[in-house]
C-alpha cells in the first residue's frame, strides 16, 4: 500500500461526509479532516438551525389565527424568550454532531478533528502529522462574503446571527437571495421590526418574475419593510450599541443588529492549492469536470467550494456520484437539470423546472396558468395571506416546464411537483391527476384554462 488511505476528504459537510460513507462502504480506507465541527454549514449554521429558526418564528402568527377557530389564549402579551429557542437549537446542534461522528466511525472513517493543507498531490499536513492518500477530496464548503461598506466591522452574517446573545428589537437584513429573505422572515416572525435593504429592484433575482413580486407583497403584509434599489453607504456603531446605517438615498435607519447575506465564497484559502497546481476560477471556487476532478487527476471537489449549485441535496449527490464512480465501480454523472428548491421565506418559496422568463429566453412558445387565493384556514383568520401557484408549459408538447408556488408547505409541495416535471410530464397528465380535496396543492391539477395577458 503506497498510501496511508485510499481516501482523504478535507472537510466535513454534506458532500464530504457521504463521499467518505459512501467510499468506505465500497472498502475503501478513507479519512476526513475538519477543522471546526461535524456537520458542515448545513447542520451547524445553515439549513437545519434556520429551518429550526423558521419553525419558531411561525408561532406568532399561529397565536394570532388560534383565536379564530376557538382557542382562548391567557390574558396579556405572550411573550417570546430567544434564549430558550437559540439554546434548544443548539442542543440539537450538538446531537446531531455526535449522530455524524459516530456515522462516520460506524462507517470505518477515521476522522481528523484538524485544517489540512495540500503539500503535494497526494500528501496533506494536518498539524504537526502528515498523511498520505491515493485520492484527495476538497469539500471545504462556502463562507458568507461582506462587502467592503465603511463600518462593515459591526455587521453580523448568517453564522453569528445563530448565536446572537440577545434578541434585537429592531434588525436591518442587506440582500435579497436565498438567505436574507429567509432571515428577515426569521427576524420579523419572532418579532423584530425588521427592514430589508437590497440593491435590486427586486428579490430573488434569478426567480420566476411573478413568484418574486407576490413574494415581496407578503412579506411586507406581514410587516417587513422592503427597501429596493437601495445600499448601505456606511454603518456606524453608536455609544449605545445601535448601529446607525446611512442608505445610498441620503436616508438613516437605526437598528439594534444589521445582517448581511451577500452571497458566499468558496473557503479555499490557504489549502495550498497553488502547491499542487489545482486551478481556481476568480471567485475561489475550484473548477472540476462533470466527474467532480479538478486538472490535477488526483483530487476532486464536491459541493460548494465548486460553487456550481450551492445547495445542499446537490452537495449530497455529487459525494454519492463522485464514490460510485471512483470507487464502487457505478461512474454515474449528475444532472443539474431541474433541480427542485425551496426558500424558507414567510410564506415559502417551491420551485422547480424553468421560470417564464427563461422559458421565453430559450425559445419555448409558452402557456402560463396562474392562481392566486386565499387557503380555506384564512376564511376563518384575519390574516390576508394568500397563496400563488404557477405552471408554465410548452404549448407545442404540452410539457410542464416548470412550476412554482409561494404559500405555505410550497417546499413539500413541489418536491412532488419536481418528480411529475423531472419526468417529462404533460399539463394533461397533470389534469389527469385527481384532486386531493380540500388541500393548496390541489390547485396544481386542477388550473384549468391559462391566463391571458
Ligand atoms: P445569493 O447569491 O442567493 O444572494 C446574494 C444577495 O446579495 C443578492 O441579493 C445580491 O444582490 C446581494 N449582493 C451581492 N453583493 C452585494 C453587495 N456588494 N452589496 C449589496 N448586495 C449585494 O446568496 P445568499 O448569501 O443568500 O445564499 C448563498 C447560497 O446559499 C444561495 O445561492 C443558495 O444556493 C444557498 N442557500 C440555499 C438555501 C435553501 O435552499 N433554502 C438557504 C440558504 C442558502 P443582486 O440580486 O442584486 O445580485
Amino acid at each position: 500500500m503506497a498510501y496511508d488511505y485510499d481516501l482523504f476528504v478535507i472537510g466535513a459537510g454534506s458532500g464530504g461526509v457521504r463521499a467518505s460513507r459512501v467510499s468506505a462502504g465500497y472498502g475503501a480506507r478513507v479519512a476526513i479532516a475538519e477543522e471546526y465541527r461535524l456537520g458542515g454549514t448545513c447542520v451547524v449554521r445553515g439549513c437545519v438551525p434556520k429551518k429550526l429558526f423558521v419553525y419558531g418564528a411561525h408561532f406568532h402568527e399561529a397565536f394570532e389565527e388560534a383565536t379564530s377557530f376557538g382557542w382562548q389564549l391567557p390574558e396579556g402579551e405572550i411573550a417570546f424568550n430567544w434564549h430558550i429557542l437559540r439554546d434548544n437549537k443548539d442542543k440539537e446542534i450538538a446531537r446531531l454532531e455526535g449522530f455524524y461522528g459516530r456515522m462516520l466511525e460506524q462507517s470505518g472513517v477515521k476522522i481528523y478533528p484538524s485544517r489540512a493543507t495540500f503539500l503535494d498531490a497526494h500528501t496533506l499536513r494536518l498539524g504537526n502529522e502528515t498523511v498520505s492518500a491515493d485520492k484527495i477530496l476538497i469539500a471545504t464548503g462556502s463562507r458568507p462574503i461582506m462587502p467592503e461598506t465603511p463600518g462593515i466591522e459591526h455587521a453580523i452574517s448568517s453564522n453569528e446571527a445563530f448565536h446572537l446573545p440577545d434578541f434585537p428589537n429592531r434588525v436591518a437584513v442587506v440582500g435579497s437571495g436565498y438567505i436574507a429573505v429567509e432571515f428577515a422572515g426569521i427576524f420579523n416572525g419572532l418579532g423584530a421590526e425588521t427592514t430589508l435593504i437590497y440593491r435590486s429592484p427586486m428579490i430573488l433575482k434569478s426567480f420566476d418574475r411573478d413568484i418574486r413580486t407576490h413574494l415581496a407583497g407578503q412579506m411586507a403584509e406581514k410587516g417587513i419593510v422592503l427597501r429596493h434599489s437601495t445600499k448601505v453607504s456606511a454603518i456606524e456603531k453608536l455609544t449605545s450599541g445601535e448601529k446607525r446605517l446611512t442608505l445610498s438615498d441620503g436616508s438613516t435607519l437605526v437598528v439594534d443588529e444589521v445582517m448581511y447575506a451577500t452571497g458566499r465564497r468558496a473557503n479555499t484559502d490557504h489549502l495550498g492549492l497553488e502547491t499542487v497546481g489545482v486551478k481556481t476560477a476568480q471567485s475561489g471556487a475550484v473548477i472540476v469536470d462533470d466527474d467532480h476532478q479538478t486538472c490535477v487527476d488526483t483530487i476532486y471537489a464536491v459541493g460548494d467550494v465548486t460553487d456550481r449549485v450551492q445547495l445542499t441535496p446537490v452537495a449530497i449527490k455529487e459525494g454519492t456520484a463522485f464514490a460510485d464512480s471512483v470507487f464502487g465501480g457505478r461512474p454515474w454523472t449528475m444532472s443539474r437539470q431541474t433541480i427542485p428548491t425551496a426558500v424558507f421565506s414567510q410564506p415559502p418559496v417551491g420551485t422547480v423546472g424553468l421560470t417564464e422568463q427563461d422559458a421565453r429566453a430559450r425559445g419555448y412558445d409558452v402557456a402560463i396558468y396562474r392562481s392566486v387565493f386565499r387557503q380555506l384556514k384564512h376564511t376563518l383568520t384575519p390574516s390576508g395571506e394568500k397563496t400563488m401557484m404557477k405552471l408554465i408549459v410548452d404549448k407545442k408538447t404540452d410539457t410542464v416546464l416548470g412550476a412554482h408556488m409561494v404559500g405555505p408547505e410550497a417546499g413539500e409541495i413541489i418536491q412532488g411537483i419536481g418528480i411529475a416535471v423531472k419526468m417529462g410530464a404533460t399539463k394533461a397528465q397533470f389534469d389527469q391527476t385527481v384532486a386531493i380535496h380540500p388541500s393548496a396543492a390541489e390547485e396544481f391539477v386542477t388550473m384549468r384554462l391559462p391566463v391571458t395577458e
